[in-house]
């Protein structure tokens, strides 16, 4: 398998939890404010392993969980299962990130038990995903909906999160948005952040204000299911919406 990078401590990326963070090459979406498609773009830093490699090279010392994360993990669907089998041989709780593009891949793992926690992007209104993430927007609305269904009909917990684009996105977006995932565990609101964005567009986009996060919060909370919490990421701090039940 080819990845990117390892952190061997992160408190960040898996609620309540250090964990260790493993970044898998390749995406299939090419968004303006990635921050890491550079990194795969660079010959040098993606490197081929095994996935007992990868996983041996990990400092496993201070972490509970293991978050798979890219790129697009599921792009390389035999790599991502047998790390989430060395994880759990382990006793780690298992992340995946993904862009919700292999909706069959992320069942499979879901059916084999390997996993506790999916975060899931849900980059935009549907009809802006071909300009924000060069997606077909109604393919991935079916597909969400139907990994936030399956997550939650096995028990696994779901995270949606929006990452807002300041120039491209209002309040509408988070309106669609909010009721396609309104079933899910936790929606995040996130800041971007337009210094490490890739395309120089996104680089020069107004900075986004927290209370302009928060704002859209309380859009979306008039929509998300009494179970739903609703929480905005900014580039340093988490700030709570909503408590679901
Ligand atoms: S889906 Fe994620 S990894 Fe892929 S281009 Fe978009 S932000 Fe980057």
């Amino acid at each position: 398998m080819k990845i990117f990078g390892i952190v061997d401590i992160s408190t960040i990326d898996y609620p309540k939890m250090c964990s260790a963070v493993v970044f898998l090459s390749g995406c299939n979406m090419l968004c303006g404010y990635c921050h890491n498609y550079e990194h795969m773009l660079d010959n040098t830093r993606n490197i081929d392993m095994s996935p007992k490699e990868v996983f041996d090279k990990i400092d496993l010392i201070f972490a509970d969980a293991l978050v798979i994360s890219g790129g697009e993990p599921t792009l390389q669907p035999e790599g991502v299962k047998e790390l989430c089998k060395l994880a759990k041989n382990e006793g780690l709780a298992v992340k995946l990130d993904t862009n919700g593009t292999s909706v069959d891949i992320v069942k499979d793992i879901i059916d084999n038990k390997l996993i506790d926690y999916i975060a899931l992007d849900v980059k935009c209104g549907f009809d802006k995903y071909e300009k924000i993430a060069r997606y077909n927007g109604s393919i991935i609305k079916k597909n969400i909906l139907e990994i936030i269904n399956y997550c939650i009909s096995n028990n696994v917990f779901i995270e949606c999160r929006t990452t807002v684009v300041p120039d491209l996105m209002d309040k509408q977006d988070i309106v669609e948005i909010a009721k396609t995932v309104k079933d899910c565990n936790l929606y995040a609101i996130q800041q971007m952040d337009c210094h490490h964005s890739y395309t120089e567009e996104y680089q020069k986009m107004r900075h986004i204000k927290t209370d302009e996060l928060m704002e859209l919060g309380k859009i979306a909370e008039k929509y998300v299911g009494e179970d739903t919490s609703i929480i905005i990421r900014s580039n340093n701090e988490v700030f709570k919406v909503k408590t679901g039940k």
